[in-house]
């Protein structure tokens, strides 16, 4: 068909020109004939206007309109849909009625309802619903539901209240309106771990958390994690939950992470179930983070939705930065941060530097479903940090509250958000709005000066060309700024500079010495930091002293990545950094956490974008070479101290995922990486032999992988745990990402062949595809193996599920940083994607993209 030539644009939008007031499901459940009935209260808000609804399919065996069916001569059906002529319409509020088939067993894509291990579940947003029945699947079309479902499974659950329930059939009534693509679904033989939370108001909510048996034992967790939510949700944002029950289901089959369903929330089994023997502390954190955010949706989202799939960085944006919050509240916020930071770079200016670099809101795309990205979440929520910035907490807090009231029950957009900001702050947002629809990083190079006690910082600001956008203005950039003595004390309070020119200088008068600057505290906005090379900062003084933790674990990296860069071009380690990490391991115990995050060093795929933005062409095996030298040369200088750190860290007692005893932990394990690069992996054999919990238990895996000695120790925990699905996913990705480069494409080919290895669940194939494609210097082989590898599995995955795998077709989008020779390699196997015959809208988007 002609579908992959068709573009949406956000200057098209135009309202639907009717209103739905009610509709009415009902599904008759069956794994290859599902008959769903729907009828829809719609009210003509345009005279004469046809009637288009969307569907795929769906097999249609009635519409009728107020009771009468209509003749085939009055509606045009289509592969993406189907229009109901104006003449077959009346003039008034009318119910249309429609009866379809569909067939959840051999829907693979899992879009729509599908079914996972024998259970029913939904997954609709974004475009998903149109695969249930004929709707108009809009996000601005919002209605009330009340849904039945008949079925043999025991537990029959959808969104809402439940009004009726008897064996075989429920009856749910949501009196929320809501769009389509918050709609949900299930029926399974499934378990409940429950609770019970009593709002502000002194509303009772039922909590339960559903699982299919024998999971019931690890959801203790992911509950308590919920209850938490509800209650910051109230103090920090006044924000009340609106229903008589709270349900969230964990679902082994999953395209993303979880799923906001109204009332019905639908998780990737694996941000749910958690045991200290199973989970990490990540884990945790992430299972936590994760709960927080589809909660924090009901009213950043569901409530207040977005107007169309161009504004979805408004619901997500918005929410990643409270779950963020929500996150540095409940555990070290200065952690959270750096952790935060670290992940947008990883992801987000990785994307912003190639060819899919798009604006957090897009003004046009083919597939909605390529753009759930790094920029639209990621740099989504620094907006709403750089905005809260400007506005003070307080001028933040007033502005959600104007939000709320002005638009609950609403379809937004990105200029409704600003409005708020702009009415209760007075402030003029227009310039500052270049964030949402512009794309790329913004380069800040600062230089200074002193003279008479007069300190000018001077910032210009520039943003590269995008594909599709040219030169751009320039931003409105929140720049925290401190200055130190030169003993390290503060010499001001931290101070928000608003840059809005592309050159501007900033004065500080009055100082009796020249200060040392820390700029861009807190990574106060989303830039990439450069320094005048005749002025550089004094980063090894910045590390021991800056009173930012942000700044000093900044200062940190800069050392790192500025000596691993010389070493991979044939220098030797920086006797200031390999000094300076001695200091830091000294006193490491008084802060485990951000101690550990500064002893690990950059990735090899951020040692290559740096190389990159240097002017630089990367060598994978260099850069490898390189980190393993610096990780030695550190073990080497301070082994007993590290040695005596990795004793001091160990956590006595029950295994706990709290924060304090978490961070001891990952410092130890820091401690531990190091040191196996000059004990042959013999710590790590011993900590895994030992372990009770899976963070020591994985860590010390990965580490006797790495050392070369791993083979028992692989095949001692795939015999223990090859009974859970969750931790063989583990297995699977860590001996790729932690193996030897030159060992990770076999190792990989012959992974492909275990029996374990099921392709066709997505957490499985991401664990061993993501687990290759993380082994930098393993995926870019220069004989292209790797490349040829990666992209014949995602060709093979696609007919079956190709919103995975074009998600994970962005392994090629860095493409433009390396050598002639990968740079052919890499683009040939993109062409080779991009013209396979049949391939999904979905990679056809994304390999067109790559390719420029
Ligand atoms: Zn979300």
């Amino acid at each position: 068909m002609t579908q992959n030539t068709l573009t949406k644009r956000l200057s098209d939008y135009q309202p639907y020109p009717f209103e739905l007031e009610m509709v009415r499901l009902d599904f008759r459940l069956d794994p290859d004939a599902t008959q769903v009935r729907a009828r829809m209260a719609m009210r003509p808000l345009r005279a004469a206007s046809a009637l288009e609804l969307d569907g795929e399919g769906l097999v249609l065996r009635k519409i009728a309109v107020d009771g009468r069916v209509l003749a085939a001569s009055e509606y045009t059906q289509s592969d993406t849909g189907l229009v109901i002529h104006a003449a077959a319409l009346p003039a008034q509020t009318f119910t249309l009625e429609t009866e379809v088939e569909i067939a959840p067993a051999a829907n693979t894509a899992l879009e729509g309802l599908y079914m996972s291990n024998g259970m029913y579940c939904t997954q609709c947003e974004a475009e998903g619903f149109r695969k249930i029945t004929y709707y108009p699947d809009r996000p601005d079309v919002m209605a009330r539901f009340h849904v039945t479902v008949a079925g043999d499974a025991p537990v029959l659950l959808s969104n809402g209240n439940p009004v009726a329930q008897e064996t075989g059939r429920a009856e749910w009534v949501d009196p929320w309106p809501k769009p389509a693509y918050l709609f949900a679904l299930v029926a399974g033989d499934l378990v409940a771990h429950s609770g019970s939370f009593t709002t502000m108001s002194g509303r009772e909510v039922a909590l339960n958390i559903w699982v299919r048996k024998g999971d019931e034992t690890r959801c203790a967790f992911a509950l308590e994690a919920l209850k938490r939510s509800m209650t910051w949700d109230e103090q920090v944002y006044g924000r009340e939950y609106d229903l008589d029950i709270f349900n969230i289901v964990a679902v082994d089959d999953f395209n993303m992470g979880a799923m906001e369903n109204k009332g019905l929330n639908i998780f990737n089994s694996k941000w749910v179930l958690a045991s200290p023997e199973t989970a990490t502390d990540s884990d945790y954190e992430r299972i936590e983070g994760i709960i927080a955010h589809e909660y924090f949706h009901n009213w950043t989202g569901n409530r207040i939705t977005c107007r169309d799939w161009f504004q979805l960085c408004l619901k997500e944006g918005l929410t990643v930065y409270r779950d963020q919050s929500f996150t540095a509240d409940m555990r070290l916020g200065p952690v959270k941060r750096i952790e935060d930071v670290s992940a947008l770079r990883a992801r987000q200016f990785r994307e912003d530097r190639g060819p899919l670099s798009h604006p957090p809101r897009p003004d046009h795309y083919k597939e909605i479903n390529n753009f759930y990205t790094a920029t639209v979440y990621e740099k989504g929520a620094e907006i709403v940090g750089m905005l809260r910035q400007l506005v003070g907490p307080q001028g933040y807090r007033d502005a959600l509250d104007l939000y709320f009231e002005r638009h609950d029950g609403q379809a937004c957009t990105i200029e409704d958000w600003l409005k708020v900001f702009e009415d209760s702050s007075g402030r003029d947002l227009r310039q500052f709005k270049h964030w949402y629809t512009d794309a790329g990083t913004p380069r800040l190079q600062v230089s200074d000066d002193f003279k008479d006690g007069t300190y000018t910082l001077e910032f210009t600001q520039k943003t590269d060309q995008t594909p599709g956008q040219g030169d751009k203005p320039a931003r409105h950039i929140p720049i925290a700024v401190g200055l130190l003595s030169d003993t390290g004390a503060d010499l001001i309070e931290t101070k928000i500079l608003e840059m809005t020119e592309p050159r501007q200088s900033f004065v500080f008068e009055g100082l009796s010495q020249r200060p040392v600057p820390s700029i861009l505290r807190g990574f106060s906005a989303p830039v990439v930091l450069e320094f005048d090379t005749g002025h550089p900062p004094d980063s090894a003084f910045l590390l021991a002293h800056d009173s930012d933790p942000f700044n000093r674990w900044e200062a940190g990296r800069r050392l790192a990545l500025q000596t691993v860069v010389a070493m991979a071009q044939g220098g030797a380690a920086d006797p200031s950094y390999v000094a300076a990490i001695g200091a830091l391991i000294k006193d490491g115990a008084a802060d485990p956490a951000f101690c550990a995050l500064c002893l690990a060093l950059p990735s090899e795929d951020q040692i290559a974008q740096a190389l990159h933005e240097a002017g630089k062409s990367p060598d994978p095996v260099a850069i490898h070479r390189a980190r393993e030298a610096l990780a030695t040369a550190l073990a080497n200088a301070h082994e007993d101290a590290l040695s005596a750190l990795y004793d001091a860290m160990a956590v006595s007692g029950p295994y706990r995922p709290d924060p304090e005893p978490a961070g001891q932990r990952s410092l130890r394990l820091a401690a531990l990486a190091l040191l196996r690069r000059i004990d042959g992996g013999a710590r790590a054999q011993a900590l895994f032999d030992a372990a009770d919990n899976m963070t020591e238990s994985l860590a010390a895996l990965g580490q006797v992988v790495a050392a070369g000695v791993g083979e028992a120790a692989l095949a001692t925990f795939r015999d223990r745990w090859q009974g859970d699905r969750l931790v063989m996913d583990k297995w699977f990705a860590i001996q790729l990402t932690a193996s030897a480069p030159d060992q990770a494409l076999s190792r990989a080919e012959k992974l492909v062949q275990d029996p374990l290895f099921d392709w066709k669940n997505p957490n499985r194939f991401r664990s061993l595809m993501s687990g290759f494609a993380a082994n930098h210097a393993g995926f870019h082989r220069v004989d292209g193996a790797g490349y040829r590898f990666y992209a014949d599995w995602l060709l093979r995955l696609d007919p079956l599920n190709p919103q995975v795998a074009a998600r994970m077709s962005t392994a090629f989008e860095t493409w433009a940083r390396y050598d002639l020779t990968r740079q052919s390699l890499m683009r040939a196997e993109l062409a080779r994607i991009a013209q396979t015959e049949g391939l999904s809208r979905d990679l056809s988007e994304m390999s067109a993209r790559m390719l420029g």
